[in-house]
């Protein structure tokens, strides 16, 4: 089944031979999803949409004119990404039937590169969850077990290219939403450093954290997308002016140094043991490579969960104040007062608070109220402002760390693949699945997650490596060596 779509790198090699054309390419895979449909995995696909890119890509070649990188892959969007003219939900009723005006700045690089842009992805509302069952478009099912959920919020993401469904997808990554759906699903997934990848036209959850990066089935397919999104862009005055390497082409490059460090912090207690072997089973990989492995200690990891909780959140409240049934987006029709007191109030602000209430879910909601509590008068500086002192120390483990090795590793999730329904009546319990994720959103380093073993029930466990800011490049190579030496980049789901 692995036939069906391949990784990106062979499809291109196929599509320069002429052995086949992106039209063929694309409509295999839009009957696969048609037949893949019960997993949810797409809010919004457009067949005719996709098979006229598809065309129009296959006339540059025949007529010889110079395509780009992607020329003819399909790539599969998250939900959150402004794509001109189709509809842009982020998972939520708020901005059912929304249509951009104007493309992402990542989307204007992959239609540059020749891309297919196959469909917009599911995911948690706002990108706020773990599971995808946050999404007000019913869950995706992982491809793996159809009873258990994909990770999120990027799950629609990931599962597209765990099922084969697109060789390559972009999410993004504020606590984990990268990193967390690609371990489940058994894909690479990275979230790049932040400032690395624009955010322009990236529809905010929190803007000191939101990073955009690439699902694919190996790394050699993830250095090629990340090549194509990354570098400065002047919409987006957080986006750095950093070279971007050719990761690809240097990809096979040993690495300068192989100095490993294991994270102490990154096991105990709520480590899934069959987890924790696969991580050990990684180590030896290493060292059979002949990596030196440095036992680490990042001391305030523990406090990366709390502090994000006040962080995004507070960032959040400010960015949805957007929705406000005025401008674009839900507007509810029936604002009659219905509380006691509520006729006192003027009928724009009853249509705001009426349109909000419809629009949001609940788990939206409640960051929505952790915000604006964290940010009140009063309290700002015992909670908002403490956690930014925390973000700090947490930074500064980190460097501490870098000064001593050149990639830490550990779990991604410290648990496969948890059933429907697990964790959604309880928050903390969701909360919980992005604890060796979070630090590195709040310190900005980039961070990758690999395949690196299946459990006893066959769940995918994936491998988290972190490295300094900007060092995406060494931290591809580095995590080269573990594919190199291992094959569970290759295993796929049995689906029909
Ligand atoms: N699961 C985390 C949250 O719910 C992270 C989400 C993300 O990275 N977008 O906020």
């Amino acid at each position: 089944m692995s036939q069906v779509a391949d990784t990106a790198l062979t499809l291109l090699e196929r599509l320069k031979t002429g052995e086949t054309t992106a039209e063929e390419v694309a409509s295999r895979l839009l009957a696969r999803a048609e037949t893949l449909r019960a997993l949810n995995v797409f809010v919004h696909l457009d067949g005719d949409r996709v098979l006229e890119q598809a065309r129009a890509i296959d006339a540059r070649r025949k007529a010889g004119q110079p395509v780009g990188p992607l020329a003819g892959v399909p790539v599969a969007i998250k939900d959150l990404l402004c794509v001109e003219g189709e509809p842009t939900t982020c998972g939520s009723k708020m901005l059912a039937g929304f249509r951009p005006p104007y493309d992402a700045t990542v989307i204007s690089r992959l239609k540059a590169a020749g891309a297919v842009l196959f469909g917009k992805c599911n995911m948690d509302e706002f990108a706020m969850g773990s599971s995808t069952e946050n999404s007000a478009y019913g869950p995706t099912l992982n491809p793996w077990d159809q009873e258990r959920v994909p990770g999120g919020s990027s799950g629609g993401s990931a599962a597209a290219v765990a099922a084969d469904l697109s060789p390559l997808s972009l999410g993004s990554d504020t606590g984990g939403s990268i990193r967390q759906p690609a371990a489940v699903c058994g894909v690479v997934g990275l979230k790049p450093t932040y400032g690395r990848v624009s955010r322009y036209g990236l529809i905010a959850f929190a803007s000191s954290l939101d990073q955009i990066g690439p699902f694919a089935h190996d790394l050699r397919d993830t250095a090629l997308l990340l090549g194509v999104i990354s570098g400065k862009d002047p919409k987006d005055a957080t986006s750095v002016d950093a070279p971007v390497p050719d990761y690809l082409a240097t990809l096979d490059q040993p690495p300068a140094r192989l100095r490993v460090g294991v994270v102490r912090e990154f096991s105990g207690e709520g480590l899934d043991p069959e987890v924790g072997a696969a991580i050990e089973e990684a180590v030896r990989v290493y060292q059979r490579a002949g990596a030196t492995i440095v036992d680490i200690s990042l001391p305030h990891t523990r406090y990366g969960v709390p502090a994000y909780y006040l962080v995004a959140p507070a960032e959040c409240s400010s960015n949805l104040a957007r929705y406000d049934g005025t401008t674009y987006g839900h507007r509810a029709t029936d604002f009659s007062p219905k509380y006691p007191g509520e006729e006192n109030l003027p009928p724009l602000l009853r249509m705001m608070m009426a349109s909000r209430s419809e629009g949001f879910g609940a788990e939206v909601k409640r960051r929505i109220m952790l915000g604006t509590f964290a940010l009140s008068a009063g309290y700002a500086d015992q909670y908002y402002n403490k956690a930014l002192q925390v973000r700090r120390r947490i930074r500064e483990d980190f460097d501490a760390a870098f000064e001593k090795v050149d990639v830490l590793i550990g779990p991604t999730s410290p648990t496969p693949a948890f059933k429907l329904g697990e964790r959604t009546a309880n928050p903390l319990a969701m909360y919980l699945s992005d604890i060796y994720t979070i630090t590195a959103n709040l310190a900005g380093i980039p961070g990758l997650s690999i395949p690196c073993g299946l459990t006893k029930a066959g769940l995918p466990i994936g491998l988290q490596l972190l490295a300094p800011a900007f060092a995406e490049q060494s931290l591809l190579q580095i995590a080269r060596v573990f594919e190199n030496a291992t094959d569970w980049h290759t295993r796929r789901p049995s689906l029909s």
